[in-house]
């Protein structure tokens, strides 16, 4: 019977979580912006202080609040957190706001559903958007993007302008993710521990089909359905709320601070 209660546990978590998310005061979600930058820190996401995270304002789709510029993801206070408008504007906060919010500001704009935005430099999913090749449905991680993972190739440079973070939006269209070409990703999630976990699995996704195609190259693999499957068991939101609370005890733990 121990696995059913473990089961059930977990299942408890989950619903704690989720209810606190849709309760979330302004403080309780810049706790939870906070600990998505210690997470990705922890996970190698940082790239010096040039990666961003940002959560819509509970009950208000027409603000966000984002990690500041000059920066790292694991120095995310609730003094330097920024609160910026859908026109890409600073409204609030303590900190300077990131020349590349447009990602962030265009996304929200165009994507209701969206809730969280990330833009990393992460090692393997450039090195993946530099083969152009497209991700390949041959593990687990990869399942997660089972509905597609589509390419900006408009330029390498930052997202500067609204313009420009619009077209990272039209690229990304419904899909989870976008790989920007010799520069990044753009991930999405309903919810912040959606986006984030999201993130990780892309990363991890890229590197195992690098490795695969270094040694020899992709042989034999799975069809479309019985992937499908897969993506819809691993893409619950229950299992990105139990991931999240890991990492976030794991990144503290690091830290040096209380899980
Ligand atoms: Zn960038």
């Amino acid at each position: 019977m121990q696995p059913r209660r473990a089961a059930g546990a977990a299942g408890a978590v989950a619903k704690k979580i989720y209810k606190e998310r849709h309760t979330m005061t302004a403080d309780e979600c810049k706790q939870k912006l906070i600990d998505a930058g210690r997470i990705l820190e922890n996970a190698g996401q940082g790239d010096l202080t040039r990666g961003h995270v940002s959560i819509r304002v509970p009950g208000d789709p027409t603000h966000f609040y984002m990690k500041p510029h000059s920066h790292g993801f694991d120095e995310i206070t609730m003094e330097n957190i920024v609160v910026c408008n859908l026109e890409g504007e600073k409204v609030a906060g303590g900190g300077r706001k990131h020349s590349e919010v447009y990602i962030h500001s265009e996304i929200f704009k165009a994507r209701p559903d969206v809730n969280s935005v990330i833009h990393t430099h992460p090692t393997y999913a450039v090195a993946l958007s530099a083969t152009g090749q497209s991700l390949k449905l041959i593990s687990q991680p990869a399942a997660a993007f089972h509905d597609g993972l589509p390419y900006f190739t408009e330029t390498i440079e930052l997202i500067r302008s609204q313009a420009m973070g619009a077209g990272v939006a039209k690229a990304l269209g419904k899909s989870k993710a976008v790989l920007m070409r010799n520069h990044g990703a753009a991930i999405v999630g309903a919810s912040v521990e959606e986006s984030v976990i999201l993130a990780i699995l892309l990363d991890n996704a890229c590197q195992i089909q690098l490795a695969a195609m270094a040694a020899g190259g992709i042989g034999e693999s799975f069809d479309v359905d019985n992937v499908g499957k897969l993506h819809g068991t691993i893409t619950q939101s229950e299992q990105y709320s139990i991931n999240f609370e890991y990492l976030r005890r794991r990144a503290n733990r690091a830290m040096g601070l209380p899980a």
